[in-house]
């Protein structure tokens, strides 16, 4: 029954003179925000009855869902996958600094290390909300070490394992614990994955395919046991072959399990994937495409050597190398950036530049319910952005986290 009385008296914002993102397009609405959700405005005015107690004037921007990195082995200086005795301080600050480039929440990931790495690294990371101390964690992703030789990349060989001996258990005893890990890259070629995937699967871990040499039908056989992503699509995979096109394949395979979806998650830096080879992977499946950074420590510092876990990398602009050699090793970009760059490269719409790296990353993960989107009820974390997408203000839970100098609402 309608009622005037407030089911709640925290305050209401209501942010006026915006264009937001709302079923895939962008649209001229207020964006209404109470107790760190986006609220349905005519519950309040039929029902509630009662006005915002802020109005607040966007002066045009876009507002679009915060952004979700699902591979970011650190930035500015730190690198999760180095153990140190209290990883916690290197964690909040890569937190805090990805809020500047639209990262409302994120997924810790590490490379292929020795088992000592995981067992003091992973017990030391929890998921938690994000806030005014910085984006959120969502849980960590663990690239490796149970990945092919010939595509190891930039993860040292001598780390590398293989569950062939007791499944399930060898990976269990290699990273320690699995409490807060949300994604495992894994090479399904490899002899026992299939219980692997499954027994990842049921609890609730999402699987990605990379670093692999797996033909298509290996990669099928994997999706069908539950794995549902692919890591840095075209990178430390085999090349696409008319043939047997690999992993790369997966995009336009008919033997995917109807209830299921493939996601490929893509570096688009500049670098590591050729404008042509992003735009063909967007028009083979653009539901699928989810941006990620893959950043390293060398993202928001000057040139230089830097780590990745075991390995030392020499950062030069936007490129980055296992030193010594030509093996690229993570990007130094961010997210906004790569969103910019997907958009130009692609020649895309706003909205779909914006959902890759929000609404696809939530849908992989299972959480579009709470985050990737604008929908009523979601959390309230937005970004404000101008016509170019660059970001002009950062909201989690309905709090402004961080804006830029200029900007002022
Ligand atoms: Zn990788």
């Amino acid at each position: 029954m309608p009622s005037n009385k407030s089911v709640s008296d925290a305050p209401v914002v209501q942010f006026t003179n915006c264009r937001i993102l709302k079923n895939h397009k962008l649209q001229r609405e207020d964006l209404w925000v109470r107790e760190g959700k986006i609220l349905n405005p005519e519950k309040l005015f039929f029902d509630e009855k009662i006005p915002a107690d802020l109005q607040l004037n966007c002066k045009g921007s876009i507002i679009a869902p915060g952004f979700i990195d699902v591979q970011i082995n650190g930035g500015f200086g730190v690198d999760f996958s180095l153990a140190t005795d209290d990883v916690r301080p290197g964690i909040s600050l890569v937190s805090q600094k990805i809020l500047s480039h639209g990262v409302t929440s994120f997924c810790p990931t590490l490379v292929t290390s020795p088992p000592s790495v995981y067992h003091k690294v992973l017990p030391q990371i929890s998921v938690r909300n994000g806030g005014f101390h910085g984006a959120g964690i969502l849980g960590v992703h663990l690239e490796g070490p149970f990945i092919s030789k010939e595509k190891k990349g930039a993860h040292p060989e001598q780390c590398l394992r293989t569950f062939e001996e007791g499944a399930f258990q060898d990976l269990l005893a290699t990273y320690g614990c699995l409490d807060c890990v949300r994604i495992v890259t894994l090479a399904p070629e490899m002899k026992r994955s299939s219980e692997v995937i499954q027994e990842l699967t049921s609890r609730g871990i999402c699987v990605s395919l990379g670093h692999s040499v797996a033909n298509l039908s290996q990669a099928e056989e994997a999706v069908q046991h539950g794995a549902t992503f692919i890591t840095h699509l075209f990178n430390a995979m085999l090349p696409f072959h008319h043939r047997d096109p690999g992993i790369v394949g997966l995009l336009t395979s008919d033997q995917i399990p109807i209830c299921q979806q493939v996601f490929y998650g893509m570096i688009s830096d500049g670098i590591h994937t050729n404008p042509a080879a992003l735009r063909i992977a967007h028009r083979a499946h653009p539901k699928g495409l989810v941006l990620v950074t893959d950043a390293i420590a060398g993202m928001g510092l000057a040139p230089g050597k830097h780590t990745l876990g075991q390995q030392v990398v020499e950062m030069d602009g936007l490129n980055s190398y296992i030193a010594g050699t030509k093996t690229l090793s993570g990007s130094v970009a961010t997210m906004d950036t790569c969103v910019r760059h997907f958009l130009e490269a692609t020649d895309c719409t706003v909205e779909t530049a914006l959902e890759a790296a929000s609404l696809h990353p939530a849908q992989l993960l299972g959480i579009e319910h709470q985050k990737g989107t604008l929908d009523y009820d979601t959390d309230a974390d937005f970004l404000l952005l101008d016509d170019r997408l660059h970001i002009q203000a950062t909201y989690i839970a309905g709090d402004q986290v961080w804006r830029r100098n200029t900007f002022t609402l």
